[in-house]
């Protein structure tokens, strides 16, 4: 097992993954930008490393920076978190090359699963089912008569995408021409590839997630799915594990489609296989080669730690155990909390006054906030997950309304009122909600507010 792990991220993954690595005798690194040194995963490590100033591309993202720190430190290990470098297949081999291991799967995995064309194909080949779609486009002409042949309404996506950006629907020719050209144009501006292409745009899906671990002995086994159609501008906003749309044999049947997939891949170490869902059939969209912000639903119904076994697969462990020794237990429901404004969405960073985080049985709160403590500016708005665990999904429910109502944040604005509002329409308490719920709600509720004033 290592004995001291770097962790190359900030905010609330940071800590999550240091408190792993207490819980296992593994001593920590935190490195950290210059607008983070009061963060307190800094103050929790056992170690130190300033890596460079603010901005994300001269700190997080700076790679020699962070392997010096390793280097300097004597780390092991480097858990790269989410968003960052942690789906930089570079850095990954960088990392490698200097003798230290990297939490995640091989650099080669990553690109495999990376690039959406790719990922795409090697699902398909392994046998998930995936969305009709079309190879790289390469003009607008080639766009117009893929589509064609697809069926209009189409997606048109960046290969290299994440986060959402770098995606446009068309309905018919002349929207295809302008989602073509401003796929690429937004593609190019945040991965800096420009390849896109294209899916059949899917009306009323929900978005269906499965969890896996693989450890490097080609032993597999999924932690069931994630239900994350609560989105906005195509981010996820609440999370809950089981879907309410499924079943137990249909939990199964994906659930063993996906082990087999990954056992034939050979991929190794945690990860997500993303689907739409429709109409009781599944649609895989792209595989996530990392940790993901919502894994705590799963680790709350299946009492495994998602980041212990990271750990321990990358070391080298084997998983010891099988996919029935896995069992489901109760439901989960996570929302994440940003400093936003709840109705316009813009950025709040600030100093909190005064903080105080709801508990009690089945409450998990995932934050590095504490009273006093100042959000810089320059990062994710982010700043608490809430989970709560019930044996039921209403169990669950009322559960989360009593700790949203007893969540105290001051000094920020913060999303808290957005999902008190969520969890309390009739349509959610039911499950009956798919990706474009939560804008058609929010749209609503603008109507009401313009017409009382
Ligand atoms: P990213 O990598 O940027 O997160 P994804 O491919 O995971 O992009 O898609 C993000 C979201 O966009 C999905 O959760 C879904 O809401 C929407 N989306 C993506 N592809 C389709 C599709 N073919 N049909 C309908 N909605 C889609």
């Amino acid at each position: 097992m290592f004995e001291k792990v770097l962790i190359a991220n900030r905010g609330e993954v940071a800590l999550r993954i240091h408190r792993a690595c207490r819980e296992m005798g593994i001593r920590t690194v935190a490195v950290h930008s210059e607008a983070d040194a009061d963060a307190m995963h800094v103050r929790l490590a056992d170690e130190a490393v300033c890596i460079g100033p603010a901005r994300s591309s001269d700190s997080y993202l700076n790679k020699p920076a962070i392997i010096s720190a390793a280097l300097i430190t004597g780390a092991d290990a480097i858990h790269p978190g989410f968003g960052f470098l942690s789906e930089n297949a570079d850095f990954a081999e960088m990392v490698e090359r200097h003798g230290i291991t990297f939490i995640g799967p091989t650099a080669e995995q990553m690109r495999l699963m990376g690039d959406k064309i790719t990922a795409r194909k090697v699902a398909q080949e392994a046998g998930i089912p995936v969305t009709p779609g079309s190879p790289a486009l390469e003009s607008v002409d080639m766009a117009i008569e893929w589509a064609h042949k697809i069926g209009y309404p189409v997606i048109v996506k960046a290969t290299a995408g994440g986060g959402g950006k770098g995606m446009k629907i068309a309905f018919n020719d002349e929207e295809m021409k302008e989602a073509y050209t401003m796929a690429r144009a937004e593609a190019k501006a945040a991965f800096t590839s420009d390849v896109v292409y294209m899916e059949k745009y899917l009306q009323k899906p929900r978005h269906i997630e499965m969890q896996i671990l693989a450890d490097k002995y080609g032993h597999v086994v999924h932690l069931g799915e994630r239900d994350c159609s609560i989105q906005r501008n195509n981010q996820k906003v609440i999370e809950e594990s089981p879907s309410p749309a499924l079943n137990e044999q249909q939990r199964k049947e994906i659930g063993e489609i996906v082990r087999k997939a990954i056992e034939k891949i050979g991929y190794t170490n945690a990860g997500t296989l993303e689907f739409l869902y429709e109409d009781g059939r599944f649609y895989f969209m792209e595989m996530n080669t990392r940790l993901q912000v919502e894994h705590p639903v799963t680790e709350a119904v299946t009492g495994i730690d998602i980041v212990r076994e990271q750990i321990r697969i990358a070391s080298g462990a084997a998983l010891g155990y099988t996919q029935d020794d896995i069992s489901f237990s109760g439901h989960a429901i996570e929302c994440r909390i940003n400093a936003e404004d709840p109705e316009t969405f813009i950025p709040c960073p600030g100093k909190i006054t005064e903080w105080h985080a709801p508990g009690g049985l089945g409450i998990r709160v995932d934050s590095e906030i504490y009273s006093g403590y100042t959000i810089p500016p320059f990062y994710d708005s982010m700043i608490a997950k809430l989970i709560v665990h019930g044996k039921t999904r209403n169990a669950a429910l009322m559960r989360l309304r009593r700790a949203l109502e007893e969540f105290v944040i001051e000094g920020v604005k913060t999303t808290i009122p957005l999902h008190q509002e969520i969890i309390s329409q009739a349509e959610y308490i039911d499950g009956q909600y798919n990706i474009h719920w939560l804008e058609q709600f929010m749209e609503k509720l603008k109507l009401k507010q313009n017409q009382s004033k």
